[in-house]
């Protein structure tokens, strides 16, 4: 702390808040529901308030002299610190700092928070990539004249100067997913609007990181019979009135001892059902209302939300090589054929991830509106292969553990007099002692079979979309010419 107080980043006047600031700004009027019970102080409650401190430990770390050029940047405008998350890069070479951040928030959680801190800035710059296409005039249900562009803009300035963390949330609540979107029960829709504002009712459905966070984005997916009242990209307070936040069950180890959930016990990031009961959005927040060109535009905004998807994958698959190595040299099973093969399997995994994010950002271009992003088309299949090939890279890492991965132990029984001895003398490995054998067991367990594991598994297959939609949209987007020329050429093929 008087590291913090005392470094020059304090001195010279910043935006950054510390972790306690974040966690005391928490302490709003926020309708949170955990277990069907109402919670007053989200950093306390156990599902919530370890995930909380570990987020608060990253806005600590933005005051790390090793941490800050990586974590920090000056705001253009201000020249005060502010978070690199709302960093807008406008070359390969600033998207490749901006990235530093994105393995550092990976890193940090192991990967299992897919929606750390310096998520939805992104969603707000994919916005901002296009500003220009968001300079429309007032659709239908405009009541005055919003300024989209000038709002996004706003809003990015917004998150710099307060180093504000938002949840970002498009899909809808699983109901009859056969009825037309205007009659699905819970669309998010305008229901209101004044001089000052709108007014929208309905539900998301998973709010991943919502009542860990300051603000929500929200918007809906565009479909064919999407309503214009459905029309709408706004971003809220989570504490506007209106607003209420039901967690879903637990999935970490809240209070554990750190030998026996090396990962479970520093929490999660919770996933939350969303309602919207007439909730009043001001006029600065809204992005858009009533217009479907501008819904379509989606998801070329969220380009850089899927880069740091992509990214944290890369990230996680690294760290997945290192438990592999660290695995085999464990229990001595380094020298077999079979065992080795297993893990050149994940080293290739983690090499393709890299070399996706690599040449995604090195065959990137310039948006419309003056920013540098991502190649679309190597993040789309980069993304998808890190999702067919995630279920077959956890079943190695349990297959690597045998029996350890199951015949684990808490720190308490090697402690217990009577039987501690017998695990001290019969577990330890090759060139490592039973309780640090174990330990590292009970780390496989939390990143891999666990219930934080499963829930972070079904997160990577489905969070920004499932295979089949991320399938078709690599077929809408490549362009095939040159590729079909080739062949018809080799063919000898005269039809057009
Ligand atoms: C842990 C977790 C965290 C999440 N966090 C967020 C978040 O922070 N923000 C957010 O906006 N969303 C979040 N999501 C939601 C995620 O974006 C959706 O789960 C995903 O887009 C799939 O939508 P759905 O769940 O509504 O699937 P459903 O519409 O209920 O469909 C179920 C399945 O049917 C198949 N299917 C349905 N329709 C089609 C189709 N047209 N083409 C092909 N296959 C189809 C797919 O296999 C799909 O998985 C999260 C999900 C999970 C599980």
């Amino acid at each position: 702390m008087t590291e913090i107080i005392e470094s020059e980043v304090i001195r010279t006047g910043t935006q950054l808040r510390s972790g306690s600031q974040y966690k005391k700004d928490l302490l709003d009027a926020r309708r949170v529901w955990v277990g069907g019970r109402q919670v007053d102080d989200v950093t306390q409650e156990p599902t919530l308030g370890p995930g909380i401190d570990l987020i608060a430990s990253m806005f600590d770390d933005q005051f790390d002299p090793d941490l800050v050029d990586v974590l920090t940047m000056e705001d253009p405008q201000t020249g005060e610190r502010c978070s690199r998350a709302w960093q807008i890069p406008t070359s390969h070479e600033e998207l490749v700092q901006r990235r530093r951040l994105i393995e550092y928030t990976s890193l940090r959680t192991a990967g299992t928070f897919g929606r750390p801190p310096d998520l939805a800035p992104l969603v707000a710059l994919g916005m901002y990539s296009r500003a220009p296409l968001f300079q429309r005039s007032p659709a239908a249900f405009s009541k005055s004249n919003h300024d989209f562009a000038a709002n996004i803009e706003r809003y990015i300035e917004h998150g710099r100067r307060t180093n504000l963390i938002a949840a970002e949330v498009l899909a809808d609540p699983q109901n009859d997913r056969s009825a037309p979107a205007g009659t699905a029960a819970g669309l998010l829709r305008i229901v209101g609007q004044t001089d000052d504002g709108i007014v929208v009712s309905g539900a998301k459905s998973v709010g991943t990181i919502a009542a860990q966070a300051d603000e929500i984005i929200f918007t809906n997916l565009l479909r064919p019979d999407l309503p214009p009242e459905g029309c709408v990209w706004a971003a809220t307070r989570v504490d506007a009135e209106g607003i209420k936040l039901i967690c879903r069950e637990g999935v970490s180890n809240p209070g554990a001892d750190p030998y026996d959930h090396p990962l479970g016990y520093k929490g999660e990031e919770a996933d939350q059902f969303i309602i919207f009961d007439n909730v009043f959005i001001p006029n600065e927040r809204v992005f858009n209302v009533g217009d479907t060109e501008l819904i379509k535009l989606y998801g070329a905004c969220s380009q850089w939300g899927h880069w740091h998807v992509l990214t944290r994958m890369w990230v996680k698959a690294e760290i997945f090589v290192g438990v592999a190595q660290l695995i085999t040299e464990s229990i001595g099973t380094t020298g077999i054929p079979q065992v080795r093969n297993m893990v050149t399997e994940v080293i290739a995994y983690a090499q393709t991830l890299k070399a996706f994010v690599l040449a995604a950002e090195s065959s990137g271009g310039m948006t419309p509106g003056g920013v540098y992003g991502p190649d679309i088309n190597f993040l789309t299949a980069g993304r998808l292969h890190s999702i067919d090939n995630y279920p077959r890279i956890i079943h190695i890492l349990q297959e690597l553990c045998g029996q350890g991965l199951v015949m684990r132990f808490p720190r308490a029984a090697f402690d217990n007099p009577e039987i501690g001895h017998y695990l001290e003398q019969l577990l330890p490995g090759h060139g490592v002692s039973a309780r640090e054998k174990v330990r590292l067991m009970n780390f496989v367990w939390d990143l891999t079979a666990s219930s934080l594991a499963g829930r972070t598994a079904i997160f990577e297959n489905v969070n920004s979309t499932p295979a089949p939609f991320i399938r078709e949209r690599l077929y809408a987007e490549f362009d095939r010419e040159r590729m079909v020329g080739m062949a018809r050429d080799l063919a000898g093929l005269d039809y057009e």
